[in-house]
């Protein structure tokens, strides 16, 4: 299996790739919004850069904004009163935050974290719930990517109770490159236990092993996909049931 989960957007319509001061575009929801929606929705974005670990909103925040990633990678974590943390979803160039937005819920239930250095266009969240009953077609989109996450959330849950570190791993870092594209992740261990929700001692175990099949090779604060398809056998089932999910959703009839 050689897919990557994430396939380029196709744009529906003709429209320009950048934003009004010249940003490109790589966000898929905007890119395929019809011309008459764009334009309602054009004058409302401010790109944004995000260092690694900014925090979007934490849980039990009043949603003030909504994100359209552009670049780079956003985590949703599962917060814990003592502090302990857990990933349970993973934002590149497909995906939105501020979900709750779309149907009226005003507070963020996760965490949402800037994982390695990400730009998102920023959209007041007063303004967008203004715009989108005048945007079926964006609130459509939304409403898609909501059930994706969905079930990338539900899968990921049960792969953190049931699959070992090292599969774990090798599933994160996949669904980590497809969405960045370049094989080569600026991750730190110490960010990568806090992702797995495990100690550090055992993703650098974890890493070694995959470092010594020769899948990955493992640089001061990064890691470097050497062989994917072999990387892609280590991983657990997890990653090809999402994979599968996602493409046989797209390819329906709709
Ligand atoms: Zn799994």
């Amino acid at each position: 299996m050689a897919r990557k989960l994430r396939s380029p957007a196709k744009s529906s319509s003709k429209l320009p790739e950048t934003d009004g001061d010249g940003n490109h575009i790589y966000n898929e929801i905007l890119l395929q919004l019809p011309p008459e929606e764009y334009d309602l929705v054009r004058s409302k974005l401010e790109l944004v850069r995000l260092r690694t670990h900014h925090v979007l909103h934490e849980a039990g925040d009043t949603l003030k904004s909504v994100y359209f990633c552009n670049t780079g990678l956003i985590s949703i974590l599962s917060v814990f009163p003592d502090g302990k943390s857990v990933e349970v979803g993973l934002i590149g160039n497909e995906g939105f935050v501020g979900l709750p937005l779309v149907v009226g819920f005003r507070t963020a239930f996760t965490r949402a974290v800037a994982q390695i250095e990400a730009t998102a266009f920023r959209v007041d969240g007063g303004a967008f719930t203004a715009i989108l009953p005048r945007c079926p077609s964006l609130e459509r989109q939304l409403q898609k990517f909501s059930q994706v996450l969905a079930m990338e959330v539900t899968q990921i849950a049960a792969c953190n109770r049931l699959h070992e570190v090292d599969e774990r791993l090798a599933r994160w870092l996949l669904m980590s490159a497809d969405r960045v594209g370049p094989n080569s992740l600026p991750l730190t261990q110490e960010f990568l236990a806090q992702m797995l929700g495990t100690r550090r001692s055992s993703v650098t175990v974890s890493a070694g092993i995959l470092q010594r099949a020769g899948l990955i090779t493992l640089t001061r604060g990064g890691v470097t996909i050497v062989d994917r398809p072999k990387l892609e056998e280590a991983a657990c089932d997890c990653y090809g049931i999402m994979v599968r999910q996602v493409e046989g959703w797209r390819s329906a009839p709709q």
